[in-house]
């Protein structure tokens, strides 16, 4: 895993308890990689024969315009969360499985009256976001509430084609939340360690019935999925993505299933002693 910072990240335990439960003598590390020293980074896990990586923030779109071959997932969202590599070293592939990590995790509550979705926040998750729903849900309409309006135009002009986008200016996303079926926070806001924030004041936005998640999985539950749950929405953290995305990666380099169970019991129980 290469990113800045990747201190914090359960991907390794999750991936040793999944090569362990496969039976695979595999090894999967942590690397933080200085601003600026990304290309130095692949270039090394080329030579030293690495099977491939995952790629966190802030590399997702710089790895992107390093790959040779890139999967439409990839290319959707314009960057990458996963690499594998040739064994001959001549081509660098890319992946993106946060788009079906992401739909994996919220799939079963797509019933066919999913019309309306508001996503809060702009960057990397909210384009996977998007990129899932123009492969599944393709003309349903998404207000995206974001706090830089020309960020909103840019995905916008990227997903529009596919989805009915309608921004929001950022003062306005409770009104936004209050009228959709499906709520996706998409921005760090209640992160670790400022686990008092949350975008929403008044929790009345809020209707019973919804579908609220939080792409947040530290803490879990965060402020925000607190305030919806109260009111009565069904609601759920960020680390069913993690756990879909890993596996995902995981099957892309090996070939093989990847056992989602025990990368999920091994991700709470990281998550537990951080
Ligand atoms: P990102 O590319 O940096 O985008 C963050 C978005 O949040 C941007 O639109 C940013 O707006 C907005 N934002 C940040 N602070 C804000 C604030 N105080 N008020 C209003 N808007 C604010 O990050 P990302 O990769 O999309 O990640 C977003 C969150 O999703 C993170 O918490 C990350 O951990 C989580 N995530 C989880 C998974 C998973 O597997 N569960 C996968 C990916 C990401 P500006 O552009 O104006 O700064």
């Amino acid at each position: 895993m290469i990113g800045w910072p990747v201190e914090h990240s359960v991907s390794p335990e999750m991936m040793k308890a999944a090569f362990q439960q496969m039976g695979l003598d595999a090894a999967y590390m942590r690397f933080p990689v200085r601003p600026g020293s990304l290309e130095a980074a692949v270039s090394g896990l080329l030579a030293l024969g690495a099977s491939g990586a995952n790629v966190t923030i802030p590399y997702k779109q710089e790895a992107y315009r390093m790959c040779t071959e890139l999967t439409e997932e990839a290319r959707l969202v314009g960057a990458v969360n996963t690499l594998r590599f040739d064994s001959d070293r001549s081509a660098i592939y890319g992946h993106n499985t946060d788009v079906a990590g992401w739909w994996e995790s919220v799939r079963q509550y797509a019933a066919p009256t999913v019309q309306r979705v508001t996503l809060l926040g702009a960057g990397g998750a909210a384009r996977a976001v998007l990129a899932a729903l123009a492969l599944h849900l393709p003309g349903i309409r998404v207000q995206i509430a974001a706090r830089r309006t020309e960020a909103i135009r840019t995905l916008a002009e990227d997903f529009g084609e596919y989805l009915d986008i309608v921004p929001v200016a950022w003062t306005d996303l409770e009104k936004s939340i209050e009228h959709s079926q499906w709520v996706v926070q998409c921005t760090p806001i209640g992160m670790w360690p400022n686990v008092d924030d949350s975008p929403v004041t008044d929790a009345r936005c809020f209707r019973s019935g919804q579908f609220v998640q939080d792409l947040i999985y530290r803490p879990s539950p965060t402020k925000f999925l607190g305030q919806a749950a109260e009111q009565g929405c069904r609601v759920q953290d960020g680390l069913e993505m993690l756990v879909q995305q890993g596996a995902r990666a995981l099957s892309w380099w090996t070939g093989q299933a990847a056992p989602a169970e025990a990368m999920r019991v091994a991700a709470r129980n990281a998550l537990r002693h951080l």
